[in-house]
């Protein structure tokens, strides 16, 4: 689903995009600022990713980094990756959440 979103064939609001990396904006936020990461290449969860996906991981984090100042939130922002149906992940395509715009609670649940 999220290569569709990343190749244009499922509507989403756009804030980042290049060849290697995607970032929208959630469907369904649970922060003020609530923005997926993810990668153009196909990985279905963060347990599969290897060596060659070295890159693309770093270009991830430093995207959402771009869009935490851009969205005014680098104060204080969370990361987080569900990998897999116990962690919480419910789509199958590696994705990065960036939340920010309030405060967060530790541990997380
Ligand atoms: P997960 O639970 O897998 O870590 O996160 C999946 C996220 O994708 C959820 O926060 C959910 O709201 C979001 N999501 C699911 N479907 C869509 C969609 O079609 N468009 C957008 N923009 N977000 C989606």
């Amino acid at each position: 689903m999220f290569c569709k979103i990343a190749n244009g064939e499922l509507k989403s609001e756009i804030l980042y995009s290049d060849e290697e990396v995607v970032a929208f904006k959630d469907i369904n936020p649970q922060a003020p600022v609530h923005v997926l990461v993810i990668p153009r290449k196909h990985i279905s969860k963060h347990s599969e990713i290897t060596q060659e996906d070295q890159a693309v991981i770093g270009k991830m984090h430093l995207v959402a980094k771009k869009l935490a100042e851009d969205l005014g939130i680098s104060d204080g922002y969370r990361l987080v990756i569900n990998c897999g149906e116990r962690a919480g992940q419910t789509v199958w395509h590696l994705h990065m959440h960036l939340l920010g715009g309030r405060e967060f609670g530790w541990p997380p649940g």
